[in-house]
This record gives C-alpha cells, sequence and structure tokens, in this order.
C-alpha cells in the first residue's frame, strides 16, 4: 500500500496525488538575504523527529495542506 497523505480538505489519499513542498527554516540568526538563501537552499538538517511539512494536493482540491511528520517512525502527527 502506498504512502497516505491527510489532506485537510478531501481526508486520506495516495502520495501520488501529491507534490512536494518544502518549508524553508532558516536559522533567525542569519539576516543576511544571501546567507539565507544558501542556508534554506544547500544546509538541510536531515534532523530526525517531527518536521513541518506543505503538500500540493495537484491531482484532487489543487490546495496546500501543511502536515507535521515524524520521520524515522514514518507517521503523521
Ligand atoms: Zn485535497
Amino acid at each position: 500500500m502506498a504512502l497516505q497523505i491527510p489532506c485537510a480538505f478531501c481526508g486520506l489519499r495516495s502520495v501520488e496525488e501529491f507534490g512536494y513542498g518544502e518549508v524553508p527554516q532558516v536559522p533567525h540568526g542569519i539576516t543576511d538575504p544571501d546567507a539565507r538563501d544558501v542556508d534554506r537552499v544547500y544546509m538541510k538538517t536531515n534532523s530526525d523527529g517531527p518536521t513541518p511539512e506543505a503538500w500540493f494536493h495537484a491531482f484532487g482540491c489543487r490546495r496546500w495542506t501543511s502536515i507535521t511528520r515524524h520521520r524515522s517512525a514514518d507517521t503523521w502527527l
């Protein structure tokens, strides 16, 4: 069974209906706009635990939904 994503408007749907959207997490201490762009693009943390994610329901309601996913357990919170 494919991963299912809980759309806020349509309920549980297959991951194949969605496009992934990044939620930038640039530290507040970086104030220079160029340094913020470099951090956002290249400095991936790949941390474990709860992580905010945004998914676009491209083959459904065509809206963004924000979800928190626990990475090591691969569950939605
Ligand atoms: Zn939807």
